[in-house]
């Protein structure tokens, strides 16, 4: 039959404006990347035609033969790089991976402990508007006043108060490497399990740049579309047998009825790559890159949170300038570099304004900017920040000045040529 181009010119046309889009602007939002033709090819295919409830050799539908040899590979792809003796490769999502975890390993109305969504936790980890928060007796613990990091004293306090089920560690905007065996430790102290969301972290830690949760955890999940550039999806990971067979069961059918095998596909491929030196060289220069930038924030006078970053992503806080995370958003957006407004420890905005923005280097370094561009890219920020505290209302002579400089940079590196 036709293509899309000739059967729905609408959705046609606002795609190819999302990929111009994507083509001609800095992406630095922490939480994207771009992933390769090969992983973009095996989600466009017949793949998306089949259903395939069940795990590979058990299933509820003929037809399967095909499927579970991708299926099979993404599990062994993902087991070798993670380390990992059970990989469930099915969740939809980041939200869905944890979600499964819940319903296999909790009742509702056990009580867990999560980061708060205000200190760099998710969304899923119990905050109130989440289904964590409101089946769940969700306690939160935070950052320190003083420097930011994670407050052990705290997690350890309320873990001993509350007697949680779970202990969940991990989020969205920690720019600093985490200590997960002090977590388990208090885990087993209280007889709870440590569950680990390495969704940001992912990337690194496939190479070995940040500390691999599954040895401390009793579970970890992650998604699969941060910095491990794969499509998005989510997957659970545990070395526990009793544990997997229970994630196994709620995944499906628990949670989800029959797994996108067309996205699983692309996990496949995605972790075949991850699985390449060159990876380990990427993501190498995703933290070069991070820190590049961080340092030349803060030579244009801008604070990052906890004084810079061990990892692909920085808060910036904009307090010394004197704006507000959602203008700073919008004016960078005209300017071609597209970010997210963040709160950052302690905001007193509220979270549709804040006083931070979160910014990261994944998707720039995947398309080949260098650490010089990066230093380049904090700098047209800091003169789009500088702009907007002297003409708040009106920033648009610097927005076309760094836009037109923008475009430049984004022409060097072409995303699928
Ligand atoms: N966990 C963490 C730490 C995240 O940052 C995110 C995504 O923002 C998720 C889970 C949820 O992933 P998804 O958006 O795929 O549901």
């Amino acid at each position: 039959g036709a293509g899309l181009a000739a059967t729905d010119g609408d959705i046609q046309g606002a795609i190819e404006l999302e990929s111009q889009r994507q083509e001609q602007q800095i992406e630095l939002i922490a939480s994207e990347n771009i992933v390769s033709k090969a992983v973009m090819e095996a989600q466009g295919t017949s793949l998306t035609n089949k259903y395939a409830e069940g795990y590979p050799g058990r299933r509820y539908y003929g037809g399967c033969e095909y499927v579970d040899i991708v299926e099979q590979l993404a599990i062994d792809r993902a087991k070798a790089l993670f380390g990992a003796e059970f990989v469930n490769v099915q969740p939809h999502s980041g939200a869905q991976a944890n979600g499964a975890v819940f319903q296999a390993l909790l009742q509702p109305g056990d009580t867990i402990l999560g980061m708060s969504l205000d200190a760099g936790g998710h969304l899923t980890h119990g905050a109130r508007p989440a289904q964590s928060g409101k089946w769940f007796n969700a306690i939160q613990y935070g950052v320190k006043q003083g420097d930011c990091l994670v407050d052990f004293e705290q997690v350890e306090a309320l873990a001993r108060e509350h007697k949680p089920a779970m202990i969940i560690a991990g989020g969205s905007a920690i720019p600093r490497e985490l200590d997960f065996a002090r977590f388990r430790a208090i885990a087993d102290e209280v007889g709870a399990y440590l569950m680990v969301d390495m969704a940001h972290i992912a990337g690194l830690v496939a190479t070995g740049h940040h500390q691999n949760p599954i040895p401390h955890a009793h579970i970890v999940t992650t998604t699969t579309h941060k910095t491990l550039r794969g499509p998005r999806g989510g997957l659970i990971l545990t070395n526990n047998q009793d544990i997997a067979k229970k994630i196994n069961s709620a995944v499906f059918p628990g949670l989800q009825g029959g797994p996108l095998m067309h996205v699983i596909a692309g996990k496949a491929v995605a972790l075949g790559e991850a699985l390449e030196p060159e990876f380990k060289t990427y993501i190498g220069q995703v933290l070069e890159n991070a820190k590049a930038m961080a340092q030349t924030l803060k030579s244009r006078g801008c604070d990052i949170v906890t004084e810079g970053t061990d990892t692909h992503l920085m808060l910036v806080d904009l307090r010394p300038k004197g704006l507000k995370g959602n203008r700073a958003e919008e004016s960078l957006e005209r300017a071609g570099i597209t970010c997210n407004k963040n709160g950052i420890p302690f905001d007193t905005e509220k979270p549709m304004v804040t006083s931070g923005i979160r910014l990261g280097t994944p998707a720039g370094t995947t398309r080949g900017f260098s650490r010089e561009d990066f230093i380049q890219i904090g700098h047209w920020i800091g003169d789009v920040l500088d702009g907007l505290a002297l003409n708040p209302d009106d920033n648009s002579d610097v927005e076309q000045k760094v836009l037109a400089q923008v475009q430049g940079l984004c022409g060097k590196y072409p995303l699928y040529r």
